[in-house]
């Protein structure tokens, strides 16, 4: 109805309960320089800028999409902040998150262990229902990969999570990360 829009939203576990328009809150993991941030500026932004560093602190980035049903998704985007450095914070940092995104580098197998690490995190202290996408991030560094995609996927089937190789600086695969991510939020029922 028209008065349930002027009033409160009905936030419910990170998730406005309305059929139509979605608004979740989506948390980003992942060891400090796979590229959050680049991810999340070519999404937000549609670019690529290696010296920008657009990590912020107590806010967030938001950016809507619309889905062939017409219906709306808004992600409310947080990035870690540092939040890697401080592991004891982190149960603040991802309560009432509807998505957590975690990203490790291809080029890296430090940076895949410790995407394992917040995973088993998430499982801990996460919401029950969370949507949660394994990113294999940097793609366009194949040349120099040291994870091999099938242990993305296996480990992502294994722990129930959606999985993508993604890059940020060829913006490869980087749409389709929210577009999956929005098929798979679970729906409020229309009234
Ligand atoms: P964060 O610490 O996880 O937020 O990582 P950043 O987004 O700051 O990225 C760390 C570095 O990796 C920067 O130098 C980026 O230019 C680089 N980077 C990020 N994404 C990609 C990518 O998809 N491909 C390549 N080649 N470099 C990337």
């Amino acid at each position: 109805s028209n008065s349930r829009q002027l009033g409160r939203p009905n936030l419910e576990n990170g998730r406005v309960q309305d059929a139509k328009n979605l608004r979740v809150k989506l948390v980003l993991l992942g060891d400090s320089g796979v590229g959050k941030s680049c991810i999340v500026l070519r999404f937000v932004r549609g670019q690529f800028d290696p010296t920008s560093k657009v990590t912020v602190g107590a806010s967030f980035l938001s950016q809507t999409i619309a889905l062939q049903d017409s219906t709306t998704v808004k992600f409310e985007i947080w990035d870690t902040a540092g939040q890697e450095r401080y592991a004891a914070l982190a149960p603040l940092y991802y309560r009432g998150a509807a998505v957590a995104v975690v990203v490790y580098d291809i080029t890296s197998p430090e940076s895949f262990a410790k995407a394992q690490y917040w995973v088993k995190e998430l499982q801990k202290h996460g919401s029950p229902d969370i949507v949660m996408a394994l990113v294999s991030n940097k793609a366009d560094l194949h040349e120099k990969r040291e994870v091999p995609v099938q242990d993305g996927t296996d480990y992502a089937e294994k722990n129930g999570m959606f999985f993508i190789e993604t890059s940020a600086k060829t913006a490869d695969n980087i749409n389709q990360l929210f577009e999956e991510i929005a098929k798979r939020l679970p729906r409020p029922s229309a009234t």
